[in-house]
């Protein structure tokens, strides 16, 4: 079959690879679609060592069942289905809580990180993986297991904040932050404040639910202050999607006292975090600072529910497999808007 696989760090390409088989506990999907998430380029270009390699990667898929191995129940061929992306170990106290996300025993990996992922025309995952996804296109559901339960996740982790007529900035509006927006006009009424560097971006935030768009860059922090008002006071929640030095500064920035910060994007920056007295600390006091990472399965099957309420729908823009590396590198200028999804 075809995969689209990291041959060696750095490297993205198509080869001819053998269709991987059902172990006991598996199911092989046929793949119906695959999300291209930004992370797959900080995987693709991680220092040597840190994933496997050869890898096939996507771990945001979408598919339907071609055969189970021994031992699956609950799954026939021709089910459609959705891939949670995390295998946690089962046993520790975080899997125990079904917090599979904060695994103490694998490192962050799963699908397509720590294993072959869905860019391919078949994958094989545990049964346990799938999850129902109705009359849902592949090419919609793909992107609710990433772009869709990332930032599910971090508005659950925030929720009690988010209360009617509180602000909340969202700052990346791309595959995980247009969904940011949708989840959060879907579930809260809190006033959102959208921010990106690309006027594209701004125009999907406008269109899928942002009651206001502030351009990136050197004004961005007044732009927001004018809408939130002077510190102390300030946005109640602010959720980065982008995670560098100047995104990390205009959240930090904009945050009100005990407000609260969650930083999903892993772009690499740093947040100073300073107590003191005697001077403007780095952040204001009060303020909580979480890194949320992607979510739970219960949480994906509510994200489903979402989306087959009508309430969250990704933005789409489809690529065959062979042009799987064309859209990482679009992403990579990016130059994808809403969501890449390969369709093998
Ligand atoms: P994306 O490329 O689709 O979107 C990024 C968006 O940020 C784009 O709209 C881009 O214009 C904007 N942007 C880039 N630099 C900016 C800046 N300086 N200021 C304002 N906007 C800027 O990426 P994505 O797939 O949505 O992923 C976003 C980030 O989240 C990545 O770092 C990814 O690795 C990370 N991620 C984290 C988790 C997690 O569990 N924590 C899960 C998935 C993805
Ligand atoms: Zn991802
Ligand atoms: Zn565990």
């Amino acid at each position: 079959m075809r995969a689209v696989r990291m041959t060696r760090p750095g490297v993205l390409e198509q080869v001819e690879v053998p269709v991987p088989t059902a172990g006991p506990g598996e199911v092989l999907l046929a793949v119906g679609a695959v999300g291209a998430c930004h992370s797959d380029l900080h995987v693709l270009h991680a220092p040597p060592g840190l994933f496997p390699t050869p890898m096939t990667l996507g771990h945001e898929i979408a598919g339907t069942v071609d055969s189970v191995g021994a031992g699956v129940t609950g799954w026939s061929a021709g089910d459609r289905a959705a891939v949670y992306g995390i295998i946690g170990c089962g046993t520790c106290r975080g899997c125990l809580r079904g917090l599979e996300n904060q695994c103490r025993r694998i490192p962050p990996g799963g699908i397509g990180l720590s294993r072959d992922g869905g860019l391919a025309e078949y994958v094989a995952v545990p049964a346990s993986r799938l999850l129902h996804v109705g009359n849902l296109d592949l090419t919609q559901a793909a992107p609710l297991t990433d772009a869709g339960l990332t930032p599910y996740h971090a508005v659950e982790l925030a929720r009690p904040a988010l209360r009617p007529g509180t602000t909340c900035v969202v700052i990346g509006i791309g595959g995980l932050g247009h969904m940011a927006v949708q989840i959060l006009a879907a579930t809260t009424a809190v006033r959102i404040v959208a921010v990106d560097s690309s006027t594209a971006a701004l125009d999907l935030a406008t269109r899928v639910g942002a009651h206001h768009v502030v351009p990136a860059g050197p004004d961005a922090v007044e732009k927001i202050r004018e809408l939130v008002g002077p510190a102390p006071d300030g946005a109640d929640v602010v959720i980065d999607c982008v995670g560098v030095d100047p995104t990390l500064t205009t959240a930090r920035s904009v945050v009100a006292t005990g407000g609260q910060l969650l930083l999903v994007g892993l772009g690499g920056g740093t947040l100073p975090v300073r107590p003191v007295a005697d001077e403007p600390p780095t952040i204001p006091l009060e303020t909580s600072v979480t890194v949320p990472f992607w979510g739970t399965r219960a949480e994906l099957q509510e994200v489903i529910a979402l989306a087959r309420a009508g309430l969250l729908t990704a933005d789409v823009q489809t690529f065959p497999l062979e042009r799987a590396p064309e859209a990482y590198d679009l992403l990579r200028r990016g130059e994808i808007h809403g969501r890449a999804v390969v369709v093998p």
